[in-house]
């Protein structure tokens, strides 16, 4: 495997990678040498100088990863990455302490106004009385968003003896439980807390969480520390309410421009700032660098990724246990695809019985689609880029669950329908992939190698004139099966055969008398 280090990152990263790899590290690289050389690559590492925009990943022909070390991924193009297929990963726990301590640092900062006086010591004052503080210990600290750096910022606070109360709706109680914390309510925090520390994301959701209306129910000397993203405290409100002493003061580390310009926080002295490092720290860039190379190794190794951007990563432990629906998924997806007559424009999927509490069936979601839109795509379909092309192909997804399972564990059932077919199958998995239902009809088939389906009317011999033609081209029958719906009814036949059936022969047996479908699969 070929790597580029397209940015300079910590070199134990690269010697992690050198046991494994051929390492190119070529940290000057100009954007136009990229586009031309990325097509012999199969993983990058870059950190925030190299744009892995769309013409570089348009030429990626070999590209399995794109590794950031760091968090944000604003320089890599993932929609571009996730269209080709190529996996985008980051490095988002190699800063969660570095950040905590600087939340802490800023707290610390804010409450005892060492900045300020800081300030005033090194222009020669000495003005003992101005800056009189607040300790933290038996203060509440109110956290907003309980993730890796909050729950990082709540430890390092109860050395101080602090209190914490959380505001994270996502965060189940149990979980918040066994951090030691108490959850409740935006308002009651903000009610609450003498220190508030905000550690949510940027969303649509959380743009100006803390604007006038929140800030009017804080105490009026509370602290608010954002070490997270500019945007999620309205600089306007904050303004006003540390101008008119409404608060105790402020800290932040970002801004919602970024350098901020012309700002009127910047004139008061209220308020401690430091410009976005909360996250720069020699450890936090060595773990980002030895986080990422270890997710190339993994891809080396056929593994997959744990921070991976554009795919719902599970557990090892956990994929393991889901290793045959997958496999058996991967089956369905293809079976469904080569027997239907036409492309496929809408795909049903229930998961039954024990599956259908499973959190991860998207995994088997991505995987049938891939299973439906290889058989009959050029460019390979894995399972970053198989939504996508569903998507673009027209296809439309519904997903389901029951906990019927008509006694197996767990059932996956496909009805798939194009303009003129469709067809329906549900699998499962005893030891191995088994097919227990094609249409109407109860089989149980291994879907497994060369594969021979005929729809016919059920009459006397129409068994025989089929399994005559196939003799007839020298076709060895390995396993038949055959069901039907009534008695002289409707009927199928699948067989597994020694060969590919060709397609003149399946012309030729679609001619007979009382057969109305013929298909050959490859699975
Ligand atoms: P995380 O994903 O581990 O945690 C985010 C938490 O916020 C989650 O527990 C989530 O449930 C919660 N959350 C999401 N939406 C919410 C909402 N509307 N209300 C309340 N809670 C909500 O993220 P993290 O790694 O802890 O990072 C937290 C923040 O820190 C992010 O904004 C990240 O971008 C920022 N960050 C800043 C720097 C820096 O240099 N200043 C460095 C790294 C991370």
């Amino acid at each position: 495997m070929k790597v580029i280090v397209a940015d300079s990152i910590n070199q134990k990263g690269i010697d992690n990678l050198k046991e494994v790899a051929e390492i190119i590290v070529d940290t000057n690289i100009s954007p136009e040498e990229l586009v031309d050389t990325i097509g012999q690559y199969e993983a990058i590492i870059v950190r925030s100088r190299t744009k892995v925009t769309r013409e570089v990943i348009e030429r990626a022909d070999k590209l399995k990863i794109i590794a950031r070390a760091g968090v944000g991924v604003d320089n890599v193009d993932v929609e571009a990455a996730t269209e080709k297929g190529i996996m985008v990963v980051n490095a988002p726990e190699s800063t969660s302490i570095t950040v905590a301590e600087h939340t802490l640092g800023m707290m610390l900062t804010a409450v005892r106004k060492i900045a300020i006086a800081d300030k005033s010591v090194k222009e020669n004052k000495w003005e003992k009385t101005r800056f009189m503080g607040v300790e933290l210990r038996n203060k509440t600290l109110g956290v907003v968003g309980m993730g890796r750096i909050g729950s990082q910022v709540v430890s390092r606070c109860k050395a101080f003896e602090m209190d914490a109360i959380v505001y994270d709706p996502y965060l189940p109680k149990k979980v918040a439980k066994q951090m030691g914390v108490e959850l409740d309510d935006l308002e009651t925090v903000l009610k609450k807390a003498d220190v508030i520390t905000i550690h949510v994301p940027l969303t649509p959701e959380t743009k100006h969480l803390i604007s006038n209306k929140e800030i009017d129910i804080m105490k009026d000397d509370a602290f608010i520390v954002n070490c997270a993203r500019g945007g999620i405290i309205d600089e306007e409100a904050l303004y006003n309410a540390l101008s008119n002493d409404k608060l105790g003061g402020a800290a932040l580390d970002v801004y919602e421009e970024e350098p901020p310009k012309n700002s009127k926080l910047l004139t008061l002295d209220n308020i401690v700032v430091t410009p976005h490092i909360a996250a720069s720290t020699k450890e936090a860039q060595r773990d980002a660098a030895i986080i990422v190379a270890n997710e190339v190794i993994e891809v080396i190794k056929g593994g997959t990724p744990k921070n991976v951007l554009n795919m719902p990563v599970v557990d090892q432990k956990t994929y393991e246990k889901m290793k045959p629906y997958v496999k058996l998924s991967k089956k369905l997806g293809s079976f469904v695809s080569q027997s239907i007559t036409g492309q496929i424009k809408e795909l049903e999927i229930v998961y039954c019985g024990e599956l259908s509490e499973n959190p991860n069936q998207n995994i088997l979601t991505r995987t049938i689609l891939q299973g439906v839109l290889n058989p009959v795509l050029n460019d390979p379909v894995n399972m970053i880029n198989a939504p996508t092309i569903a998507k673009e192909r027209g296809i439309t997804i519904t997903e389901g669950k029951t906990c019927n399972s008509k006694g197996y564990d767990s059932t996956i059932k496909i009805r798939a329908s194009s303009d003129n077919d469709e067809v329906s199958l549900e699998g499962t998995d005893l030891y191995e992939s088994k097919v227990i239902k094609i249409n109407n009809y109860w089989v149980d088939v291994k879907p497994e190698g060369h594969m021979f389906i005929a729809k016919y009317n059920d009459i006397p011999g129409a068994i025989g004139t089929i399994g005559t033609k196939l003799g007839e081209r020298n076709i060895n029958i390995g396993i038949m099966q055959v069901g039907r719906d009534i008695a002289g009814g409707r009927a199928i036949m699948i067989l597994t055969v020694d060969q590919k059936v060709p397609s003149d022969v399946l012309e030729e047996v679609k001619n007979l008398d009382n057969v109305f479908d013929a298909v050959g699969l490859e699975l």
